[in-house]
């Protein structure tokens, strides 16, 4: 019988889509070291605020271990609920201006719970097409009618908006930005057309919870709707420190409803009080100051006017996330390979992540990242981009 699983691996290795893992030694951050190299700069990293390594929260998550323990071993409901956990929900409620948040382990379990929990058979749901795998998975477990959308298309969303008006309850569900694009999704036409047909607007803000905005409120704060989103799920895994949890923020109807039937809340252990502690000291320190996220924004507009003079194709756009189009699949590859000899881990994309013909390098920029780093980056891809003939 495992036979047949050696065929399906060797078919992934055969297409050229067996994923190595590169094994990191030391702690996560700019510089690190990994099994193979030592001193390479990391450029692919969601630790968009260098809170990845930050030595406040650290000393939050330690302090925590003291005062909390290590471990819950239990769900929320029965007895795995401490003044941290509940501490942290009223954060992250004050930071969205929301009425209400519930945990969950990871963003994808919050997305996991999300639909089925809040749509039934009589209702709809109208998905980006472009929408994480989490999305996707959530909205697989529940029984709502389903409608796609192209991404960011918003005659197509009206479209599928007037297909689903027989619906009880329509929901629209969106990433916040489109992670292989660093594309920040049109809230500012999606809330009016769900206005117009009246309906729920969901919001996955993973990549952009805590810098994006003026005060890193997110996708809805960069086209000034918040007010205007009734759900938004994200993660304390991407730029609030990168430990792991996520949640499930916005209306208070609707977090009640998520309390008392989302499966992945219900059935699975709390998250651990060090990382909720430290949650909070993120989001306090995110409140206090946007000296981080100001930090990004220049790093990030330095970055993709930089690689542009020296004559790369990037996705046009704001978000630290930068896809550097190489288009030829096996380049990106090679040419990420390069990159990492010349001292920056960065990973190619290709299809099926990306359309075909579309294969990129995509750059992750840091608010921990100098301007030393930054050039030493785009020093190593002018080399490289000359060597393939790119620029
Ligand atoms: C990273 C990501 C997730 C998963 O978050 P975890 O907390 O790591 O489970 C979900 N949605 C989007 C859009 C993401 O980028």
């Amino acid at each position: 019988m495992v036979d047949s699983y050696k065929k399906i691996i060797s078919d992934i290795k055969d297409e050229g889509l067996y994923k190595a893992e590169r094994t990191i030694t030391s702690t996560q951050n700019i510089e690190i070291s990994t099994e193979q190299d030592s001193n390479v700069l990391n450029f692919c990293a969601n630790n968009y605020l260098g809170l990845a390594n930050n030595q406040e929260i650290i000393a939050t998550a330690k302090k925590a271990l003291d005062d909390y323990g290590f471990g819950m071993a239990s769900v929320r409901f029965i007895c795995g609920t401490q003044t941290v956990h509940k501490n942290l929900e009223k954060v992250i409620s004050h930071y969205f201006s929301s009425d209400d948040t519930i945990l969950y382990t990871s963003c994808f379990d919050a997305n996991g719970g999300l639909f089925e929990t809040l749509l039934t058979d009589k209702d709809a749901v109208i998905s980006d097409s472009l929408n994480h795998a989490s999305i996707i998975d959530g909205i697989r477990l529940c029984k709502a009618e389903r409608f796609r959308y192209k991404n960011s298309d918003m005659e197509d969303l009206e479209k599928q908006l007037r297909n689903s008006q027989n619906a009880n309850i329509r929901m629209i569900a969106t990433d916040g930005v489109f992670s292989m694009d660093g594309y920040i999704a049109k809230l500012d036409q999606i809330t009016v057309l769900a206005k117009k047909y009246d309906a729920l607007v969901m919001v996955d803000d993973c990549h952009a919870t805590g810098f994006l905005g003026k005060t890193g409120r997110g996708s809805a704060e960069y086209h000034n709707v918040m007010d205007k989103i009734d759900l938004w799920t994200s993660t304390l895994g991407k730029a609030l420190g990168g430990a792991s949890g996520g949640f499930t923020t916005g209306k208070k109807e609707l977090i009640d409803i998520l309390r008392q039937r989302s499966r992945p809340y219900l059935f699975s252990n709390t998250l651990s009080p060090s990382i909720a502690a430290a949650g909070i000291k993120a989001f306090e320190m995110l409140s206090d100051s946007t000296l981080l996220r100001d930090k990004l924004e220049k790093n990030t507009k330095y970055f993709r006017s930089e690689i542009t003079k020296i004559g790369f194709d990037i996705k046009k756009g704001t978000h630290p996330i930068v896809p550097i189009m190489i288009y030829n699949a096996k380049i990106a590859q090679q040419m990420a390979s390069d990159l990492l000899e010349e001292g920056i881990y960065v990973v190619g994309f290709f299809y099926p992540v990306v359309p075909k013909d579309e294969a990129r390098i995509r750059v992750q920029i840091s608010a921990a990242m100098s301007k030393k780093h930054i050039d030493h980056a785009i020093s190593a891809f002018e080399k490289a981009g000359k060597r393939f003939k790119i620029i």
